[in-house]
């Protein structure tokens, strides 16, 4: 049977390169893999971060970044008639950068501009929340994980409230990722409601990240989490996550399905 709520699979909207230091594949190895897998569409979603103190640059600069455009300006040309590319960016929110962040934004020419948090800050130092490190994983569990998981959300709120444009909010439970004891609150169930009524309000579309089915048999965010997406008529965009030209496409199988089940949950 056909999924009620129908997401296209022919797209993959969030793919990372050798570009962001922990990646790896060319752009152009990206593309063909894109086109070997079927898709029509592929969109780059490099990584941003701005004002973060870290062991190791894990996203792009201003440099990176002027080579990923001028790149990918070439590929939009060579493959057009196979492929659609899009240049986009996974805006990485830093509470203490606001008026960085909006001016970064604002000064290229995104063709897709998606929204995520990753480093918390302790101290005088960040810890990347998504990080499967054993020590910054430690470390995080100390601090208490409700204390970050509301941090997280909250975090992403203060970002839709003041970006200017927002095309996807990404793998929005992925705070979950690699600390199993974690389990969302009620409070965080608020504060989620909270972020999907602005994505409404501002048609802010959803990103079903399949790198989740890798780490815990369901995209990122699950079930529960879509099935107030789609009750709320926001629109869900496939994203792989890869992070390895291999990776493209990854679980877009499962999809269908696993949408399906979403959309029946009793809740
Ligand atoms: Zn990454
Ligand atoms: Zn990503």
């Amino acid at each position: 049977m056909d999924s009620p709520y129908p997401i296209d699979t022919g797209f993959d909207g969030h793919v990372h390169t050798y570009l962001c230091n922990h990646a790896r594949g060319t752009m152009e190895e990206y593309v063909i893999a894109a086109i070997n897998k079927g898709l029509h569409s592929l969109c780059f979603l490099e990584h941003l971060e701005l004002g973060i103190t870290y062991h190791q640059k894990s996203w792009l600069n201003e440099e990176d970044f002027a080579i990923y455009f001028k790149e990918g300006a070439r590929l939009k040309e060579v493959y057009k008639d196979q492929l659609t590319i899009l240049l986009g960016v996974e805006a990485g929110y830093n509470p203490e950068m606001h008026a960085q962040f909006s001016n970064v934004l604002k000064a290229h020419p995104w063709d897709r501009i998606g929204l995520s948090y990753h480093f918390y800050r302790i101290r005088d130092k960040h810890f990347n929340l998504l990080s499967r490190k054993p020590d910054s994983l430690a470390i995080l569990i100390e601090q208490g994980p409700n204390l970050i998981l509301e941090a997280y959300f909250a975090s992403l709120l203060d970002a839709l409230q003041i970006m200017e444009r927002c095309d996807v909010v990404c793998h929005l439970d992925a705070c979950l990722r690699h600390t199993p004891e974690g389990r969302l609150s009620e409070k965080n169930d608020i504060q989620i409601d909270t972020i999907l009524d602005i994505m409404q309000q501002k048609q802010i579309a959803l990103e079903v990240n399949t790198s989740g089915f890798a780490l815990r048999k369901t995209p990122f965010p699950e079930a529960t989490i879509l099935n107030r997406a789609m009750k709320r008529g926001i629109v869900l965009v496939p994203g792989s996550d890869a992070h390895d030209p291999q990776q493209v496409g990854r679980y877009f199988g499962q999809l269908d399905d696993y949408l399906q089940t979403a959309f029946n949950l009793q809740m």
